[in-house]
């Protein structure tokens, strides 16, 4: 039996007293128990996010370069090492030309490197 049910059940045996003070002590009992219920979701929402956010953090592999790697992924899909040490954010570097340079960068602060500046 959750918090919820258990207060539903006190609240049926209460209006069997008819006691309007009784009913409204219930009442605001039922809006805590919802509060606490709702607070409850968050914290393992925020919860879940930090174990994820505490997993990809020890699986992140820094290069003496402007990229960063996944120790689990394929080490060809390479990061922005700004956005990550700024933000935490994992943004993938895309290949682009500029005159005919292979080059990648980030879409969000918009570093670019030439590929052959890496190797
Ligand atoms: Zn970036």
């Amino acid at each position: 039996m959750n918090i919820l049910d258990g207060v539903k059940n006190i609240s049926k045996i209460v209006k069997q007293y008819n006691d309007l003070e009784l009913n409204q002590q219930i009442i605001d009992l039922t809006q805590q128990a919802l509060d606490l219920i709702n607070e409850n979701v968050r914290l393992t929402q925020e919860n879940e996010e930090l174990k994820r956010a505490n997993d990809l953090e020890s699986k992140i592999e820094r290069h003496d370069k402007p990229f960063v790697t996944i120790s689990d992924d394929d080490k060809s899909i390479k990061y922005c090492a700004t956005c990550w040490g700024k933000d935490k954010q994992l943004i993938q570097l895309h290949q682009r030309y500029y005159n005919g340079t292979e080059c990648l960068e980030c879409n969000i602060c918009k570093l670019r490197f030439s590929k052959k500046d890496i190797q």
